[in-house]
């Protein structure tokens, strides 16, 4: 089955594992968020096999399909006012900042006879989603003052939109506006989220402000990496995910094109170096499928030149492996190339079992 992306879920539970316990020394609960796998099933349980308090998501059909697995869920994305009903049917938990759909949330829980969680979102300074960390005063009596609404915490997103990094005093001041909360209105506020798989590095360096006890992590556990520097996390597996291809063209040609260059189907006039004759393989593999920028191939000696909607280039000259037609090339994924693969309805999933 080709093109597939094969997923080991003994690796998945191992890192699960690990950072769960090096987060629980902290006094610190994971939410495990499984949207870079496309909400996959299997990923998710073996994440909650792992330890996880939560399981999270930011989209509504991924965390619909996660029902049969019994741990509290928590949408990650400020949620729609239009998916609000399902919002309250299916998941515990939304990280929020408008008012004006909590409200709704609120209105629906009630005619649900449901009590629904909110965290509220703090912007630090990243300028994604959140309420600006000076004025947070008016959002909060409002949310205090709703029926069906459990005002469960606040949190914060980093590293998502200005690249901000999590720090010990961006944290200490996430931990300042939760002291004010519950002082001025007296709300517990059990739960201060600092953040994503670019928070683990304070976790991972023992700087994390004591109080931060909870953090959303997927990439951490699925690539095996802290994101704030891209380090690998030592213990991790970073070998979850393969994506194999199949070679459906193997010629030597010409490193440049005969005739005139016009735009490529993407709209780019292409670049290309002389380097000669090469070998070529042709990949049942585009961009229906994958994000090009976003695959590496584990041979070594092979180098992607570009893809199309469906095929993949790649320059074999140098390889040590024995290529052919009708055989397989497999790829290690980054952030992106495991997010694009997942998603694509093209790409099999397949898992593998196999013991660590
Ligand atoms: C995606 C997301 C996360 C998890 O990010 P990772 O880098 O995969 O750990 C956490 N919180 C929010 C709000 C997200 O959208």
């Amino acid at each position: 089955m080709n093109p597939r992306v094969e997923i080991n879920l003994k690796k998945i539970r191992h890192n699960t594992e690990t950072i769960v316990t090096m987060c629980r020394r902290m006094n610190i609960d994971v939410a495990g968020v499984t949207k870079v796998c496309s909400g996959n099933v299997d990923a998710a349980r073996a994440m909650a096999d792992g330890g996880v308090k939560y399981l999270a998501d930011s989209r509504m059909e991924n965390i619909c399909n996660l029902q049969d697995i019994n741990i509290p869920k928590m949408f990650l994305r400020i949620p729609m006012q239009s998916e609000i009903d399902y919002l309250v049917r299916y998941t515990d938990y939304s990280l929020n900042s408008e008012i004006a759909t909590i409200k709704k949330i609120s209105m629906e829980a009630v005619k649900r006879h449901k009590k629904h969680s909110i965290i509220l979102m703090i912007d630090l300074g990243d300028l994604r989603e959140g309420v600006w960390h000076e004025d947070f005063q008016e959002t909060v009596r409002g949310i205090a003052a709703l029926e069906g609404i459990e005002f469960a915490g606040i949190g914060t997103n980093l590293t998502c939109y200005g690249g901000v990094l999590p720090s010990k005093s961006n944290m200490t001041m996430l931990l300042n506006i939760a002291h004010e909360i519950r002082k001025r209105y007296g709300i517990s506020l059990p739960i201060i989220s600092g953040g994503n798989s670019s928070s683990l590095h304070l976790v991972d360096r023992g700087l994390m402000p004591e109080g931060i006890n909870n953090l959303r992590i997927g990439e951490g556990i699925f690539l095996g990496r802290e994101t704030a520097f891209g380090k690998k996390i030592s213990g991790l597996y970073d070998d979850i995910f393969t994506l194999y291809g199949e070679i459906v063209e193997i010629k030597r040609k010409p490193s440049l094109p005969c005739g005139e260059i016009g735009v490529d189907a993407f709209g780019k006039t292409p670049e290309f170096v002389d380097r000669g004759s090469r070998m070529r393989a042709v990949i049942a593999l585009g961009r229906q499928d994958i994000n090009p920028e976003g695959i590496i191939p584990e041979d070594k000696d092979v180098y992607i030149l570009g893809a199309s909607s469906d095929h993949l280039i790649v320059d074999i000259e140098e390889s040590l492996s024995k290529y052919e037609v009708g055989g397989e090339m497999s790829f290690r994924l980054t952030y992106g190339g495991l997010l694009q693969s997942m998603t694509s309805g093209y790409v099999k999933k397949v898992i593998v079992n196999e013991n660590i």
